[in-house]
């Protein structure tokens, strides 16, 4: 594997593979590997001749009260688990490299941007799109892998991907968990202990709710309440939203149907770790 700090030096080596007819993959992510990212580096070795994985902490998707300064970047481990994983290139630019002075575009999405994800942290999606796109053409994939963890994220992204006509075949890999049901994510390293073994029941509130639609319920109000009920048993943790919303437009949906999205996002109490997760009904 090959480390690449330079966005021009990615760029041409791969534009030198594309010549001999190579597919190329890129799985974007932020560092601090786990078994999550490393899924998605697995399914990008399958689809793809040569994987490009990303490791860059984004500061513009951030606002300045979050967690930009104390986000982990365990860089070494990171280089060895993307290595083992099947990773060709691992591409870890500087803030700089990505944004040199006078840079000043934004790549923004419009309406679905404004809900959940981005009514809690206005402006984030516009720094993923910018970034996301600047990441395909740096490693002019012909492919990328995301995870279904981010559920907005994906829908944003696929947006983007089809209005801007960007040529890249957006493959989404399902959510990988903790033995207890705990959604992999790089911020549980922040989580208390106490905290750890409480927020176990936003995987239980979800699966809970996703039991119920199978045994038939369909009333918006009712799987709702279902999650909502978990959620108020954990003393660590409270919401920030339950949503459960058309999963291609986000429109809110009174008679559920299957393929609705039922998302979530959290906040510890004690290490104010923002946590989401969310799952696709009709798919147990
Ligand atoms: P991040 O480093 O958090 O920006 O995530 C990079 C990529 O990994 C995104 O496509 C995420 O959706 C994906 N990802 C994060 N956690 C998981 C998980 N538990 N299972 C599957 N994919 C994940």
């Amino acid at each position: 594997m090959e480390i690449v700090q330079a966005p021009s030096v990615l760029q041409s080596k791969i534009i030198e593979l594309k010549k001999e007819g190579k597919r190329i993959a890129v799985v974007p992510t932020m560092g601090a590997l786990h078994e999550g990212h490393l899924s998605l580096v697995h399914r990008a070795v399958k689809e793809a001749d040569i994987v490009v994985v990303t490791l860059f902490v984004n500061p513009t998707q951030f606002a300045p009260h979050e967690d930009l300064d104390t986000y982990p970047r365990p860089f070494e481990k990171d280089c060895s688990l993307a290595q083992e994983a099947g990773a060709d290139f691992l591409f870890a630019p500087t803030p700089v490299d990505m944004y040199p002075e006078g840079f000043d575009t934004t790549v923004s999405c419009g309406g679905i941007t404004s809900r959940l994800e981005g009514a809690s942290r206005p402006g984030h999606f516009d720094g993923v799109t910018t970034v996301v796109l600047k990441l395909f053409l740096i490693s002019q994939a012909d492919c990328a892998v995301f995870g279904q963890k981010d559920a907005q994220q994906v829908l944003v992204l696929k947006k983007m991907v089809q209005d801007l006509n960007v040529p890249v075949e957006m493959i989404i890999a399902p959510t990988v968990r903790e033995e207890d049901g705990l959604a992999m994510s790089s911020r549980n390293k922040y989580l208390s202990e106490t905290e750890r073994r409480d927020v176990t029941k936003i995987n239980e509130g979800l699966k809970a709710a996703a039991d119920l639609f199978e045994k038939g319920e369909r009333k918006r109000s009712t799987l709702i309440a279902e999650v909502d009920a978990f959620f108020n048993k954990g003393s660590m943790f409270s919401k920030e939203y339950i949503s459960l919303a058309n999963a291609e437009c986000f429109e809110i949906m009174d008679t559920v149907v299957e393929g609705a999205l039922l998302s979530v996002a959290c906040r510890t109490k004690e290490s104010q770790t923002r946590l989401i997760d969310n799952y696709i009904l009709g798919t147990l």
